[in-house]
């Protein structure tokens, strides 16, 4: 089976996000997507809540599965078995730090461990979400960034709306 993995702190997901996954699920039989949990890392929602809202976010498809990360990536792929990691491309800005990130992490894995990249839809080159984090901390509308389900639960973060 043609499988890959495709990290991320999904803080909260996006559209950006959700694109990258229906693209990479038409062309790996299986896609995980794995949640970082960086213990050093302040995130608005926790490991358990990203992973409940990607889930419910992507209930549709049925070839993927959501898992929760800590340590090093690479380790984790190793310990699934997967060859393939998959992340998408912005801007220029993404891919310096993303290129050092694949050579890192094919030296570790001795070349056994692939990372592809899928560019960005254009209509989500802007999106991040630290950008959905900001704007909804400001009360601003982020309707266009994220689905109903997860604005709201974005929201409710903030004590707004
Ligand atoms: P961020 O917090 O910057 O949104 P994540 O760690 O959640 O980033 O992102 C996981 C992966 O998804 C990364 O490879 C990132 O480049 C990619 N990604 C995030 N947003 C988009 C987008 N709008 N279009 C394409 N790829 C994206």
């Amino acid at each position: 089976m043609n499988s890959a993995i495709y990290p991320g702190s999904y803080d909260p997901i996006t559209f950006g996000h959700i694109d990258i996954i229906k693209r990479a699920a038409s062309i790996f039989d299986h896609l995980t997507i794995a949640v970082l949990n960086n213990k050093s890392k302040h995130y608005l929602f926790s490991v358990d809540e990203r992973v409940k809202m990607i889930e419910n976010t992507l209930k549709d498809l049925d070839n993927i599965s959501v898992e929760s990360y800590d340590g090093l990536l690479i380790d984790y792929a190793k310990a699934k078995n997967a060859h393939v990691i998959i992340r998408g491309l912005r801007a220029v800005t993404d891919f310096e730090y993303e290129l050092q990130m694949s050579q890192t992490n094919a030296k570790l894995s001795d070349g056994s461990v692939e990372t592809i990249f899928l560019n960005t839809d254009l209509r989500y080159a802007y999106l991040s979400s630290s950008t959905v984090r900001e704007v909804a901390s400001f009360g601003g509308d982020i309707s266009k960034f994220v689905t109903p389900d997860v604005a709201k639960l974005v929201y409710e973060k903030y004590k707004l709306k």
